[in-house]
């Protein structure tokens, strides 16, 4: 379980993040859903200690993300869409990740299959499209087989077959007993991938319920 207490962020004049609390627990996928600018970046951020809130924490079970044994084991995360600027092939950058986390090289090429990227592990990296290096930056974070999932935006530059894929990989993952959060500001894609749903909009929280009850379907 995930505990996010009274969040406040704010660059500058800006209030990105605005005393915002929720909690996110395992076994289902938790929608994050918001307006572009609303702050679901900033959160994930600070969910996994890239950036410092000015008030309030993040607790994993109880512990702050620093004081985890191994963070990669405990929480893959997948950040906004870049192009991956890598040389490597697929594959080598899977690996390289892999060594420098203490991870075999058997679990590259599983998490390679997870995410459909077998048959093109051999090409480089840095020339996949968008939507090939989110099933790549999705198999990074799959790769030390983590208990919680933070993904940030996953299905931009996803085709269709991408977005069913996608819903039912995460759909799986939580079944499995996992903690997924997954980011979006579109309500469609909410609506058919996620089974709770946490709202914001300016930093500040607006919703949190279970899908049906938000979308009247109870
Ligand atoms: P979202 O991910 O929901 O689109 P963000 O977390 O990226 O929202 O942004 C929330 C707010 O914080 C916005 O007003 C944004 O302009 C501001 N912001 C985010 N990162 C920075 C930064 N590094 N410096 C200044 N302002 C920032
Ligand atoms: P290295 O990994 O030392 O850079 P190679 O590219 O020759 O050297 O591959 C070494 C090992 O990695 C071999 O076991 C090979 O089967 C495996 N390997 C290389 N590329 C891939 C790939 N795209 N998918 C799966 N296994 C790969």
């Amino acid at each position: 379980m995930i505990e996010l207490r009274q969040l406040t962020k704010r660059y500058r004049e800006t209030v990105a993040i605005d005393g915002l609390s929720f909690t996110v627990r395992p076994g289902r996928v938790t929608g994050f859903l918001g307006p572009n600018g609303a702050g679901k970046s900033t959160t994930l951020r600070m969910m996994l200690g890239l950036d410092r809130p000015d008030q309030g924490d993040v607790r994993y079970d109880g512990r702050a993300y620093h004081e985890l044994r191994e963070p990669l084991r405990h929480v893959g995360a997948l950040l906004e869409a870049k192009a991956v600027q890598s040389s490597r092939t697929a594959y080598h950058h899977l690996l390289w990740l892999a060594q420098t986390n203490r991870i075999g090289r058997a679990r590259v090429r599983e998490v390679l299959g997870m995410v459909g990227l077998e048959s093109v592990s051999s090409r480089r990296a840095g020339g996949f499209s968008l939507g090939m290096g989110q099933r790549l930056g999705i198999a990074a974070a799959l790769l030390g087989d983590p208990e919680v999932l933070l993904l940030d935006e996953p299905v931009n530059g996803l085709d269709p077959e991408g977005v069913r894929w996608i819903r039912t990989l995460l759909q799986g993952l939580a079944a499995e007993g996992r903690t997924v959060l997954v980011s979006s500001h579109l309500m469609s894609e909410m609506a058919i991938t996620a089974e709770h749903l946490v709202v914001i909009g300016r930093g500040r929280l607006l919703a949190d319920t279970s899908m049906d009850a938000f979308i009247g379907d109870n």
